[in-house]
């Protein structure tokens, strides 16, 4: 049984903890929060053992009442491997007390590249995360765009690739940031971060992306277009999406006109309408030319979870990707 800590249970360290405790090989073993919050109330209600993200900080959480077991260097002596999950650059920091204690880390794409000595999407390079110390799983963009990247370039071989990424302006708990009423090109400078991210998990992918921030909290939207050596039926190009359980498939026809709708479809059947999926529009796929086109919407707060639990296993030492892959799909019930 492989045991796991999460650092940081926030938007993405409360739904890697909840798909860790669904798996049958490995444990948590605690979470840490900074602060003694309702969140922090919610870990221990859902039976997490918590701990205090900063030492010396307990007795704030004692003050009010919430049961504290220590703090994450009591923590971390418990676990092989810790899930550091706090705001994008206190992980490079976190590191340090990793390393002093000599466990394994797993950092988000919050972090820069250098975090880790390997950035990581499963289906991209499980391979390359085996037996390391330290790997970076990258962001919910980075994630949604290699995915679909791995799938057509291993197939029809991508020349060139080109995103628009259309970024949700925060997540939904954020009430402190915006634009509430702008379109935002965010980098201004192009192309944007997200191309040159993505080559540090596919370095020979000749991609290029630009962003922009827009009101909106529940997905990003990518307008993705390829030129591919070799160019596939549209029809063998979607049995191919099919067969992937990381994509799914959703037809404007059958009302999916939005991310309002594919959210409210995900209301009905996940907790917290996580969609771990890349959810991509049947009906946007476009075949043209030497081009590929479509649109795909991602859930930022859901995508990478599947991600973190392979990591895990791969940074474990276990070897057979397939069998992490459809295991960690199996247990969250991604059966497409
Ligand atoms: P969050 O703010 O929702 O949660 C972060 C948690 O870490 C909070 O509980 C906070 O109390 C805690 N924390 C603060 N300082 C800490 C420290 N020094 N050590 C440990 N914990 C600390 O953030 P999030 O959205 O979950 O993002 C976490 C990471 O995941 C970031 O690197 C982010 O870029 C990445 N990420 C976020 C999203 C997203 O859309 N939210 C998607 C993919 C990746």
């Amino acid at each position: 049984m492989i045991r796991v800590g999460i650092n940081g249970y926030g938007t993405i360290g409360k739904r890697v903890a909840e798909a860790i405790s669904l798996q049958d090989d490995m444990k948590v073993m605690g979470v840490t929060k900074t602060r003694p919050d309702f969140e922090a109330e919610l870990a221990i209600k859902k039976g997490f053992r918590l701990f205090s993200a900063i030492p010396g900080n307990e007795e704030k959480f004692r003050d009010r009442g919430i049961e504290i077991e220590g703090n994450i260097e009591n923590l971390i002596d418990d676990v092989d491997v810790i899930i550091d999950c706090s705001p994008g650059g206190y992980g490079a920091e976190n590191r340090r007390v990793y390393e002093r204690h000599g466990v394994k880390a797993i950092f988000q794409g919050g972090e820069k590249a250098d975090v880790a000595q390997t950035s990581f999407i499963s289906l991209c390079n499980y391979e390359k995360a085996i037996g390391k110390d330290y790997v970076r799983v990258v962001s919910c963009n980075t994630t949604g765009m290699g995915r679909i990247a791995n799938i057509i370039d291993s197939e029809w071989g991508i020349e060139r690739m080109r995103v628009v990424v259309i970024r949700r302006a925060v997540d939904p708990k954020d009430d402190k940031k915006g634009p509430i009423n702008a379109i935002a090109p965010n980098p201004v400078k192009l192309p944007s971060h997200h191309g040159e991210d993505l080559k540090t998990v596919m370095p020979h992918l000749n991609v290029i992306t630009s962003a922009v921030k827009v009101p909106t909290t529940l997905m990003h939207v990518h307008m993705v277009n390829f030129n591919v050596g070799e160019m596939p039926e549209r029809e063998s190009l979607i049995e191919r999406l099919k067969k992937e359980p990381r994509i799914a498939l959703f037809n404007s026809a059958n009302g999916f006109k939005s991310t309002a709708s594919i959210i409210e479809y995900a209301r009905e059947i996940r907790q917290r309408n996580d969609l771990w999926e890349n959810c991509i529009w049947e009906d946007s796929i476009a075949v043209e030319g030497d081009e590929i086109y479509l649109f795909q919407a991602i859930h930022q707060e859901a995508i990478v979870v599947p991600e973190n639990v392979d990591a895990i296993r791969a940074v474990m030492g276990f070897e057979d990707k397939e069998k992490s892959i459809s295991k960690t799909n199996r247990s969250l019930g991604l059966t497409q």
